[in-house]
């Protein structure tokens, strides 16, 4: 039986994206040697409600500012340091756990105007960015930047590109284009 006094804190009970996001946020903090412990994930609106009621129509102070929560979503999970005494008095630990969580495109509640630094969130279409993905590409000639975009239309008139719509070209191939092109031209002055 569901007790709204209790903390679920299983991954396992949030929705695939968010448990990969959270099990990637884990992963990250572990590299970074941040101690940090899951306090809370999944909360049923009876919880919630249980919650939004301290500090309000209940004894204690106000935990939560909203009866609408991205846990009883299985969208959310709060965390503490896993340091006995230290849980939330670490105000650098949580800043450094935010970084993470933007890098991985999950959203920090620390950010948020009425700061809640324990709380992490994702949306349900959250998903890991590869490193190929994290790398920028440039489809058509109006995406290039201005410093290639004169090589790339000498190309795309020569007949270069299969597709002038899915040129496909990263940073670093429009820098190794620019000093191929540049050799070019310093072979062609040499003759
Ligand atoms: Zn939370």
């Amino acid at each position: 039986m569901a007790n709204e006094t209790k903390a679920c804190r299983d991954i396992g009970a949030l929705l695939p994206a968010a448990q990969a996001a959270c099990r990637a946020f884990l992963r990250e903090c572990e590299k970074e040697g941040l101690p940090v412990l899951i306090t809370e994930t999944y909360r049923t609106q009876e919880r919630q409600d249980y919650l939004y009621a301290q500090g309000r129509t209940r004894a204690g102070t106000i935990v939560t500012w909203t009866r609408k929560s991205r846990h009883t979503g299985r969208l959310a999970w709060d965390i503490c340091k896993n340091v006995k005494g230290q849980e939330y008095a670490d105000a650098a630990f949580f800043d450094r756990c935010g970084r993470i969580a933007a890098r991985l495109g999950i959203t920090w509640g620390g950010r948020w105007d009425t700061p809640d630094r324990s709380h992490f969130e994702v949306t349900s279409d959250w998903k890991e960015k590869r490193e190929t993905e994290m790398e920028k590409r440039y489809e058509t000639l109006a995406e290039v930047p201005s410093w290639a975009r004169e090589l790339v239309q000498e190309m795309l008139t020569r007949g270069c590109f299969a597709d002038p719509h899915r040129l496909h070209l990263s940073e670093d191939m429009l820098r190794t284009m620019a000093l191929t092109d540049r050799l070019l031209k310093a072979r062609e002055g040499r003759k």
